[in-house]
């Protein structure tokens, strides 16, 4: 299951100790009241089902059962680590049969002992997160589980290897499937609205891990629902998936700045030299622009490091937002971004920075009672006008930068052109 990634703002004056404690409440108030609302209908939810369901011990059994495979889990990976921001799992591989099998209360109570484990034993992190976590896949278990309990009326048909009822628990796999996504993607666009929607819902990875989870879970269910004992048969597998799985986010980890999500400053330098060696062989055009946010340290003295923090994660997400997928991006260090633009000539650069400075002059990240607004210098080198490998291009695209500062910020420069700023708001036509 995926884990949702948010960013704690610590606000300063008269909340600064509350936010210190109760870090939710340095959040955005959309974000805090969407968190709120899914917490409480989760808790509603489970007064509801617990009243109407019967207590039975074989489903305690199963359950308690189900709760020790994914903690032997996550105690067989813990050592691995856990990659920050937002990272997957398989324990939708225990969650989901106690869905399928037990009734919808399991479902809803499934997530809070793993993830008060995943806190002590994997990796703190503030408790809302994990209170989030637990709510999501709870609700979203519970509605597999309402489902099935309401097609499927006799489990044994299940176990019994019927094709109806297992294509029912298919389609319930999905559903549970689709309705985390959905709950933990609307935290991620309300946290950082500038973010596409594409981007939290959806990429090719993450749909290849719903797949195996949703086999996974299927097959644990059948499997558990024919003999319980037959759980200890799976569990080592599902470990040693659990165990590649993580092994491959450490990696991808190693080349991400955890801060911003964009690649980091050596990832991006072997991505960018990869281009610039492609772009040479083909003969196509590239451009490099260097993007330094203007006075930033201002903004770290008035409103704080954290609320620095946010305005960083925003100005990458804008940054991101306004490229195409090939566009290699990175954090280069501190306040500075570095931007490959294969197969944009001099005027695409121009107008891809125009476009940048434009919209990240346009963006407004709120703190205390203020909404932050930051402009940005960008330096543009284009291949073989400028130079012809990244070394060159990088030092003409500082110095261009450099220019840009010198003649008072909020501007793009290339290393002999000075393009004076589009004023007009709104504007983003492409400068002369
Ligand atoms: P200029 O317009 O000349 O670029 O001015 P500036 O203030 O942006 O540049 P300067 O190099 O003086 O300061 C950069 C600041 O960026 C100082 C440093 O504290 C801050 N900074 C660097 N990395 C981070 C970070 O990860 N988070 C936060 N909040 N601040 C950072
Ligand atoms: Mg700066
Ligand atoms: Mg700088």
């Amino acid at each position: 299951m995926a884990a949702p990634i948010h960013t704690s703002v610590k606000p300063r004056g008269g909340v600064t100790a509350m936010a210190n404690r109760w870090p939710l409440l340095g959040q955005r108030r959309a974000l805090v009241v969407y968190l709120c609302g899914i917490v409480v209908l989760d808790l509603a939810a489970i007064g509801f089902f617990a009243v109407s369901s019967d207590l039975r011990w074989p489903d305690l059994l199963t359950f308690a059962a189900l709760m020790a495979c994914g903690a032997v889990c996550i105690e067989a990976t813990r050592r691995l680590g856990m990659p920050a921001g937002v990272s997957r799992d398989l324990l939708s591989a225990w969650w989901l049969p106690a869905a399928l099998l037990l009734p919808p209360v399991y479902a809803l109570l499934a997530p809070i002992p793993l993830q008060i484990l995943l806190q002590k034993r994997v990796r703190e992190t503030v408790v809302y997160r994990r209170v989030f976590s637990s709510a999501a896949i709870g609700l979203a278990g519970c509605a597999a589980s309402v489902l099935f309990h309401a097609v499927v009326g006799d489990l044994s048909a299940l176990t019994a290897g019927a094709g109806g009822p297992i294509l029912v628990a298919v389609g319930c796999a999905v559903l549970f499937t689709v309705v985390n996504t959905a709950l933990i993607a609307v935290a991620a666009h309300t946290s950082a609205p500038d973010s596409r929607w594409r981007e939290v819902l959806w990429n090719r990875e993450s749909l290849l891990l719903d797949v195996v989870e949703l086999c996974l879970g299927v097959l644990v269910a059948i499997t558990c629902g024919l003999n319980l004992a037959l759980l200890v048969l799976a569990l080592p597998p599902v470990v040693l998936l659990q165990r590649s799985l993580l092994h491959a986010q450490l990696q991808a980890a190693a080349r991400t700045d955890p801060k911003t999500g964009l690649l980091n400053a050596a990832a991006w330098q072997r991505e960018a030299d990869t281009e610039i060696v492609r772009a040479r062989r083909t003969g196509e055009t590239l451009a490099l622009l260097i993007v330094d946010i203007d006075h930033f340290k201002r903004v770290n003295d008035t409103y704080g490091h954290l609320i620095g923090d946010q305005v960083l994660v925003g100005v990458a997400a804008t940054i991101r937002s306004q490229l195409r997928d090939y566009d290699v991006v990175g954090r280069f260090g501190g306040e500075e971004f570095v931007v490959l633009l294969p197969r944009a000539d001099v005027t695409e650069a121009r107008r891809v920075a125009e476009r940048l400075r434009s919209r990240i002059g346009r963006m407004a990240v709120p703190a205390d009672d203020n909404m932050i607004t930051v402009t940005i210098s960008v330096g543009v080198a284009v291949m073989s006008m400028h130079g012809d490998d990244l070394i060159e291009l990088l030092a003409a695209a500082d110095l261009a930068l450099y220019r840009a500062k010198e003649l008072g910020r909020d501007r793009i420069c290339l290393p002999a052109t000075v393009v004076p700023p589009a004023r007009r708001p709104g504007s983003e036509a492409a400068p002369s």
